[in-house]
């Protein structure tokens, strides 16, 4: 009989599946998430919207209505197109596959967003990671002599990156574009609503750079939507492995009303980015705790002992991340994921119970 041994990749049985913790009674700050609900009254006429889907049909692969509206609200520039995945995520898998050419290979500063790699490793692709300044600033000439030396496909720049929240200097990106002449970069900008600049007005002045953006930080992590925003001459590849179906009608019925009322979103957002200074300064005023800039919606800070805050938070019922294993740069970093005022509150007085 066969196994699953005799058949599945070697590399994928060496894996673990990607960690989400049982968050059931605990206050969660590990994934980013925006904490409030919709105001009743709007979650009320979603419902009436959503019940109106006819759930019975697929759902349109290239929902034009939704795009027309995606491009409005969030300012796309003319001349660039929008490609919509499951989660950016899922644009990330797509990207990959479709240059997943032998000895291809994918570059990104690290630490960096875990998916890059992930997803390169699935396709089959080489994954580079050049390390960041201690400071978690672009090591440009590291980026320009490692692109000079592996000649990557993909290039990958969060912007602001994640786990550190760093806002990368403009015009060390500038330069690792002009250096990646035959690779695409691509400008991941899932926090924008935190970090209020973006590249995305700039989208199709250049040939090699795509942006890309989720609704996920905004507040609708749930739903599943991120898109990609460049030339049709990149889009139009990558639509090639879409899987047909990929966004389903829920989803779109979803973005396409709450894009007329994004008003709420930003509000949330701005409330959020107060909320962020608020604890960056509680949080740095402990003793033995150093927090980064950020401009996500999260803070990255260095303890004595991120294993012992770890575990003395989850005794208080709250969930952080410790992100200190995933790169030596991250040495007793945890990353807070900036919550609301009460349960920020709750955050600081759990941090006392470690930090005083
Ligand atoms: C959260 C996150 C994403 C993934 O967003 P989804 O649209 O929820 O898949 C992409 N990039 C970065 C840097 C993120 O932190």
């Amino acid at each position: 009989m066969t196994t699953p041994q005799d058949i599945i990749r070697r590399d994928v049985l060496a894996m673990t599946s990607y960690p989400v913790p049982d968050a059931t009674g605990y206050i969660k700050l590990d994934a980013m998430e925006n904490p409030f609900l919709l105001p009743p009254a709007l979650a009320a006429k979603l419902g009436e919207h959503l019940a109106a889907v006819a759930l019975n049909r697929y759902p349109a692969p290239r929902p034009e209505a939704l795009i027309d509206k995606i491009k409005r609200v969030m300012g796309v520039p003319a001349g660039c197109d929008v490609l919509l995945g499951n989660g950016s995520d899922e644009i990330i898998a797509m990207v990959s596959i479709a240059c997943a050419q032998p000895g291809a290979k994918v570059l990104a500063p690290m630490p960096g967003f875990v998916m890059y790699q992930m997803s390169a490793k699935l396709a089959n692709l080489e994954f580079v990671g050049v390390p960041l300044n201690a400071d978690f600033t672009l090591d440009t000439e590291a980026m320009l002599a490692a692109i000079a030396e592996h000649q990557p496909a993909i290039v990958y720049l969060a912007y602001p990156n994640n786990p550190t929240g760093t806002m990368f200097d403009d015009a060390d990106m500038e330069r690792i574009i002009a250096a990646a002449n035959k690779s695409l970069v691509v400008i991941d900008e899932a926090y924008q609503p935190f970090a209020q600049q973006s590249w995305l007005p700039r989208a199709g002045a250049y040939d090699n750079v795509v942006v890309m953006r989720t609704v996920s930080k905004l507040g609708l992590a749930g739903i599943r939507l991120g898109y990609l925003v460049g030339k049709a001459a990149w889009l139009t590849e990558f639509d090639k492995v879409r899987p047909p179906y990929n966004t389903n009608v829920l989803t779109q019925a979803a973005a396409d009303f709450l894009l007329d009322h994004i008003e709420v979103l930003d509000a949330q957002a701005a409330l959020l980015r107060e909320e962020r200074t608020k604890l960056a300064q509680a949080v740095a005023a402990l003793p033995g705790a150093e927090v980064f800039p950020s401009a996500g919606n999260f803070l990255l800070v260095r303890v004595p002992d991120a294993s012992v805050l770890f575990e003395t938070l989850l005794t208080a019922r709250v969930l952080i991340k410790n992100v200190s294993k995933m790169h030596p740069l991250l040495a007793n970093c945890v990353r807070l994921t900036v919550g609301s005022a009460e349960e920020n509150a709750q955050l600081i007085a759990a941090l006392k119970l470690v930090l005083h």
